[in-house]
């Protein structure tokens, strides 16, 4: 059951145009940005509060679309300079990506500044950027219920002592498989899981791209597949929209408990498996709820095991 009217949740991370060099073609100019996956993937279930940074190369009709699905984006500060740039290739078989070329542009000078309406918003999403910028976010807030965060190869190798300090302020992480070895130190995932868990946040999702994804929060550890998809065009914002979608399910369900938590890992896991179907957020922007539980079903039928006999 979902609450009549969620409440909202925040979102602060990148904007951006991305340049993708996929199996399937190159595409230029894709509007991206771990906020904008983000956003889109958590406005399917609540009210979402966006904060970032745009240059004023950004179309203004991108930021009508995102208020078309209830975003919020009086909190996107309109920048004089270009707009954040990523490019990314991808192998053959999606598998792996090399990052091309990082641009910040407009991000060299940004603070993110959270509209005064918007600081005691309860769930709140700090997508990747840099850690510094993170904690800025999290000085600003009254007193959240729940802070989700994700973070990047970039920032475990250049500003630990920052993401440690983020860590301490977060109750639940969002990372990759290879971010959650190299910032624990330890192969093996189960303890990495649980060195990461001694830093700080409470609960933690590790995600697995094809493989899907864990959720460790001190109980029975929840496996959340990937759902097999036949054609997987773009996986980049996957993880964005399994965050975003994870923390507008719970903003939906008004309960961050573990049930509800491990309800938000499927969703998240579900919403991501729409988002890789077609390049940037062109698939993801039209996603409804009656599609993301359609696909609940079918992972229901994925993990079903009769019952063994005697
Ligand atoms: P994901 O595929 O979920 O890891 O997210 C991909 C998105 O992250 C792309 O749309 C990029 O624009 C964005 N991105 C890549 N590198 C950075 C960075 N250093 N800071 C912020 N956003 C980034």
């Amino acid at each position: 059951m979902t609450h009549d009217s969620p409440s909202p949740v925040l979102i602060v991370g990148s904007m951006a145009f991305d340049d993708l060099d996929l199996p399937t073609g190159s595409a230029r100019d894709v509007v991206g940005g771990s906020a904008t996956y983000s956003a889109y993937a958590a406005s399917v279930f609540a009210p979402v509060r966006l904060v970032a940074v745009v240059g004023d190369d950004f179309p203004a009709a991108e930021l009508d679309r995102l208020a078309a699905r209830g975003v919020d984006t009086s909190g996107v500060e309109r920048a004089a300079g270009k707009t954040f740039r990523w490019a990314g290739r991808y192998d053959a078989n999606l598998a792996s990506r090399a990052t091309l070329d990082t641009q910040l542009n407009v991000f060299a000078s940004f603070h993110p500044k959270i509209p005064a309406a918007h600081r005691a918003t309860p769930l709140v999403l700090l997508g990747n950027i840099h850690p510094a910028l993170q904690l800025e976010v999290l000085d600003q807030l009254t007193s959240p219920k729940l802070v989700v965060a994700d973070t990047m190869n970039l920032w475990i190798d250049t500003e630990p002592k920052l993401l440690a300090q983020l860590l301490e302020r977060v109750d639940l992480l969002v990372i990759n498989e290879e971010e959650a070895r190299q910032l624990a130190g330890i192969h093996n995932i189960s303890r990495a899981a649980r060195e990461i868990m001694t830093r700080g946040p409470r609960r933690l999702v590790i995600k697995r791209g094809e493989y899907g994804a864990l959720l460790f929060d001190g109980g029975h550890p929840l496996f959340a597949p990937a759902f097999p998809l036949e054609d997987v065009i773009d996986p980049t914002g996957a993880g964005d929209s399994f965050a975003g979608a994870m923390i507008g399910w719970l903003a939906a369900l008004g309960s961050t408990d573990a049930d509800a938590l491990r309800q938000a890992v499927m969703v998240g896991s579900a919403a991501a498996s729409y988002c890789v179907e077609a390049v940037g957020n062109a698939r993801l922007c039209t996603l409804e709820a009656r599609e993301v539980r359609e696909r609940l079903d079918a992972f229901r039928h994925l993990l079903y095991v009769p019952t063994p006999q005697g």
